[in-house]
């Protein structure tokens, strides 16, 4: 057991605020790196020292490991925390971390390696009889060799990049025809997404529902599992929205997917905080998606329900502290949802809408969390996620959640860019997300209908006009001569 007295948070934005409140509250001092972009972010102003890493892009700066490591040495820390996204599922950032004497927070380069590759994580789980999608869980080789898979399964079917992340490197085929084309697509993006052309093919589930389980794994073989999170609503596959608990999830589904949860960490001998997804049909099967092997984007409503520091118990778990939670005597109570607040025009495809945040105030109302990395003045580039900030109710009721996330979107005032404000309080007052009914097809069924109305009345509205306008002239022109 050896206590952390400092830590190098590898990542920006909200994320590393995040994990500097935690460290903060536990007296663990922190060290922030920063871009060319993101000198004056809040990260950067709240962390005890900071270090620059010069260049703009990703690449150049939060994914140069040897530099981060390097500041960490300089710095003398004793861990890394590398938040999501970026280095937080490279298995060879966490070796090389550990290589230097350092602590990783987070699994070991061992875990983040058998779950990082979809096919890797299938074969392990296989093992532990968790459920698993139905379809062909080794790379595909050969376009022949897919169809035969493809027509065994029966369309439609979901190409797969085995090194997938972040909703990327995913293709649906719905007929045979379709399957040479998507097919050759699929590897020449995982290729270019992910540097590996792997992909596998699995059985597209019709109307299902992404549910997921927080786990908490220490060193001396404790495993527990901090219930479900919801995360159906969704665009190019990648959430929105993410509620806790889920409204269409009864006490022995919970336990169900609670132990298959388990399982799936034991099968890769995890360690530290992770998230095991699944995707869930209309009949209430849960079948493995992945494993997420770092602190997850919607932790927060977690948090919220369990009243659990998920950071805290990482950095006690990386210290090598026994878990402090029983599984007998874990409870939730109450309801948390999150909207994802992007810079990113809904109206238009999500597209993102970079730019400056011209006005920013955040809501201040009881029962509402703000995670934020940003000021107002902050420029959301291009270069990073548009993320904004993630906007977080608690109520005593899922109703009151709803009705607590409403408030929060009224109060919550942004310009300068489009956001996700508008996307989130058409969601929360539809009927089929308030009766719980509503799918990962969301945003195709209620909201893009809608939109395209809207967008068709104020063409029809625009041809009335111009109509009207046009009569106006003829008049006009016929006037005179009256
Ligand atoms: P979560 O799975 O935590 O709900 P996301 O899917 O939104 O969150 O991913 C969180 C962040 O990590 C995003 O910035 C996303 O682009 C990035 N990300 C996730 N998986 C990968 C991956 N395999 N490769 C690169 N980036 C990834
Ligand atoms: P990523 O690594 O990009 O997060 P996932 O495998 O977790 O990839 O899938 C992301 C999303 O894609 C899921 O939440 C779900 O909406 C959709 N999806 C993935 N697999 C399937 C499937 N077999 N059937 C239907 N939808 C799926
Ligand atoms: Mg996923």
């Amino acid at each position: 057991m050896s206590a952390i007295r400092k830590i190098v948070i590898a990542n920006r934005g909200e994320i590393a605020v995040r994990i500097i409140k935690s460290a903060k509250r536990l007296s663990i001092k922190t060290v922030s790196i920063y871009s060319d972009l993101d000198r004056a972010s809040p990260h950067v102003l709240m962390a005890d020292e900071a270090f620059h890493l010069p260049g703009k892009t990703a690449t150049e700066t939060y994914l140069d490991m040897h530099q981060i490591v390097k500041i960490a040495k300089k710095a003398n820390a004793d861990a890394i925390h590398p938040g999501y996204g970026f280095l937080s599922e490279n298995a060879a950032f966490a070796n090389l971390v550990e290589s230097n004497g350092l602590k990783f927070i987070g699994p070991s380069a061992k875990s983040i390696k058998i779950m990082g590759n979809k096919i890797a994580a299938k074969e392990a789980v296989s093992k532990f009889q968790v459920p698993l999608v139905p379809g062909d869980d080794k790379a595909i080789e050969e376009i022949t060799k897919g169809i035969e898979i493809a027509e065994q399964i029966g369309f439609p079917i979901l190409i797969k990049a085995a090194a997938g992340g972040g909703g990327k490197g995913m293709r649906v085929v719905n007929k045979i025809e379709d399957f040479n084309n998507s097919f050759k697509r699929a590897v020449s993006e995982a290729k270019s997404a992910f540097g590996d052309g792997s992909v596998f093919i699995e059985k597209y589930i019709e109307d299902p529902k992404h549910i997921e389980v927080q786990i908490l794994a220490d060193n001396h073989g404790n495993i527990i599992h901090l219930f479900e999170r919801e995360c159906s609503i969704q665009r190019r596959h990648q959430k929105v929205m993410e509620e806790a608990p889920s409204p269409t999830v009864n006490e022995s589904l919970r336990e169900a997917l609670g132990k298959a949860a388990i399982d799936v960490a034991k099968s890769c001998q995890y360690t530290g905080a992770g998230t095991v997804e699944f995707i869930m049909d209309t009949r209430s099967n849960f079948y493995f998606l992945e494993m997420n092997t770092r602190l997850q984007v919607e932790h927060p409503v977690t948090e919220f329900i369990t009243g659990i520091d998920l950071v805290e118990q990482q950095i006690k778990i990386a210290e090598g502290h026994s878990l402090q939670l029983e599984q007998a005597n874990l409870t939730f109570s109450g309801h948390a949802i999150e909207l994802r607040v992007y810079a990113e025009d809904a109206q238009n495809n999500f597209l993102p809408s970079p730019g400056k945040l011209v006005t920013y105030s955040i809501p201040t109302v009881d029962g509402i969390r703000v995670d934020d990395g940003v000021l107002e003045g902050s420029e959301i580039s291009v270069f990073y996620d548009p993320m904004i900030s993630k906007l977080i109710a608690y109520g005593k009721s899922r109703k009151e959640a709803i009705e607590k996330l409403l408030e929060g979107i009224e109060a919550y005032v942004i310009e300068g860019v489009q956001t996700t404000l508008p996307f989130g309080k058409f969601v929360l007052k539809h009927p089929s997300f308030i009766d719980g009914s509503f799918n990962t097809h969301f945003v195709e069924d209620h909201y893009l209908p809608t939109i395209k109305n809207e967008f068709n009345q104020e063409i029809s509205l625009a041809g009335k006009v111009a109509a009207y306008l046009y009569n106006q002239n003829l008049k006009k022109v016929v006037l005179p001569n009256n």
